[in-house]
């Protein structure tokens, strides 16, 4: 019998993530998939990737950020039983922790994970939780880099709400990339990567899903407290993310994808940074 183009690929996607022992997937499965899901509906592309695992075990990495509720949203309608992999570095504002308390009660997610810092790493290197003031990438490195590569070995693929608008250092993100923060091959899908503002806006107010209490204060991308500043009307959002410092991302994602994701093309960051939040 005659299969389309979609049903080989998903097929042969299938099939790899069953048989290999090494990597999980490899750049090839990445290029695949993006030119199986060219053109997809979002949601469409979604209820398959997640119904057919596809990606294997999948978890969605949220910030609780200004934007989160969108992604949080979509898969919450596909399945709500998706891992939600928080960052709990112990540095947030207490809206967030409110608003992610909140969104999740109101999606029904049934599977919040707070992923917290070693605490002997903790009591070593950041006794009096200052690192962020000298050594931002250090202190990220601790609370967010270590933790979620623990937390994601056990996944095949993560779901991240990076966007293309939200700086240069993401406007050319493919939809599907191999994480390299390791060399296990994990997916990272970026559902949302071509989303524009208005889309999001239109998304949110069509769902009626509520808003981070610190948008309306002038936060338009919301990290740990120490490290967020106001953007001013107009600014790049992410601006105000570790203002004064040569660092546009925590190091939950990575660089070295320069060719196919744009990367951070700064050149400053140490290896394995670029990330989520
Ligand atoms: S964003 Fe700031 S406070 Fe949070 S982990 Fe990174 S450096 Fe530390």
């Amino acid at each position: 019998m005659l299969r389309t183009e979609a049903e080989n690929g998903r097929a042969d996607i299938r099939t790899r993530d069953r048989i290999d022992t090494g990597p999980r997937f490899a750049e090839a499965d990445a290029v695949r998939l993006n030119r199986l899901f060219r053109g997809s509906d979002t949601s469409e592309m979604l209820e398959t990737l997640i119904k057919e695992r596809m990606a294997g075990e999948v978890a969605i990495v949220s910030s609780f950020g200004a934007e989160s509720a969108v992604l949080l949203h979509l898969i919450a309608q596909v399945d709500p039983a998706v891992p939600v992999l928080f960052l709990e570095t112990g540095k947030h504002f207490p809206e967030t922790l409110a608003y992610r308390d909140l969104l999740i009660a109101q999606l029904g997610l049934r599977d919040l994970r707070n992923l917290v810092p070693d605490e002997a790493e903790i009591a070593k290197k950041d006794e009096n939780g200052l690192r962020w003031s000298w050594d931002p990438d250090g202190c990220c490195e601790i609370r967010k880099v270590k933790p979620l590569a623990k937390a994601l070995a056990g996944f095949d693929a993560s779901f991240s709400g990076r966007k293309s608008f939200q700086a240069a250092t993401r406007s050319s993100l493919p939809r599907f990339e191999i994480d390299t923060t390791d060399t296990q091959g994990r997916l990272k899908i970026n559902p949302l990567i071509d989303w524009s503002p208005e889309r999001i806006a239109a998304y949110i107010e069509e769902h009626h899903l509520p808003a981070h209490p610190l948008v309306a204060e002038g936060y338009p991308s919301i990290g740990c407290m120490p490290c967020t500043s106001k953007v001013a009307a107009g600014e790049d959002p992410r601006s105000g993310r570790w203002k004064g410092w040569d660092k546009t991302e925590c190091g939950i994602h990575v660089p070295g994808q320069e060719d196919v994701a744009g990367g951070t093309g700064n050149g400053e960051l140490p290896p394995g940074f670029d990330p989520v939040f």
